[in-house]
């Protein structure tokens, strides 16, 4: 399979621009008509992935964008401002780097994620109101833990983040929403909007839980603790000593 290959290939040449707010052009008219630049510019890009036949480049505020390279298409990442020849489809200027994409042949902007997704934990500031409503909707004896990585609460927590905001706040994974408190909840989301815009930016963070069973707490020396957890049985860490 060349294509997926190549797909796979273009998602992690372009990883140094994850993260960062992108400058969006679209300098060959054939890829004028979506008025991608327009909707795209200044956004943050939170991730690149091949999926299938396609590259998705999702941008915070729910638009993905669609790259299909087919046998033509094609990613580089240079340095920004490099000098080139020829209308690249696209230019993706991160602060540091671009990507750019040459010969299309499709490259669709779509929106449609945006009514089933809650808002998006990198968002600044990020909609912690909306993300709480959203979680009292839910059927109340739902655990912690796995509500939180249910997108259509809150866009963007991961598995580790999850964890580590968690033990942060003293909270179980398997403590029912409906036995915490609003402040308890807002305090969780504060804490992963708080950890992972930190790690976006840049900033070191050891992990206390995530992957560490078997090993102490570092706050009250416990074994931290794993099991799956929700429908897709995810592995959450926890400790069994200081997260109520
Ligand atoms: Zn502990």
């Amino acid at each position: 399979m060349p294509e997926g290959d190549a797909l796979h290939r273009a998602a992690r040449r372009l990883q140094p621009l994850v993260g960062e707010r992108i400058e969006v052009e679209t300098p060959n008219p054939r890829a004028q008509a979506e008025r991608i630049a327009e909707r795209l510019d200044g956004r943050r890009l939170l991730s690149v992935e091949a999926v299938g036949k396609n590259l998705l480049l999702t941008f915070e505020g729910g638009y993905i964008l669609h790259s299909h390279l087919r046998m033509t298409g094609r990613w580089s990442l240079v340095p920004r401002g490099a000098t080139r020849r020829g209308l690249p489809w696209l230019v993706l200027r991160g602060s540091t780097y671009e990507g750019v994409q040459w010969n299309g042949p499709v490259v669709e902007l779509r929106t449609r994620a945006i009514r089933r997704l809650g808002p998006d934990i990198l968002e600044r500031p990020p909609r912690i109101g909306e993300m709480l409503a959203r979680l009292r909707r839910d059927d109340q004896r739902r655990a912690i833990g796995d509500a939180i990585l249910d997108q259509r609460h809150v866009a963007g927590i991961g598995n580790k983040w999850k964890a580590e905001a968690l033990w942060a706040v003293d909270l179980s994974p398997w403590r029912p929403l409906g036995e915490s408190t609003d402040q308890e909840l807002r305090a969780l989301l504060e804490t992963a909007a708080r950890l992972m815009g930190g790690s976006l930016e840049g900033h070191r963070h050891a992990n206390r839980v995530y992957r560490r069973v078997g090993r102490p707490c570092p706050r009250c020396g416990r074994r931290v603790a794993s099991r799956g957890q929700g429908d897709a049985n995810r592995i959450t860490y926890w400790c069994p000593g200081c997260q109520l």
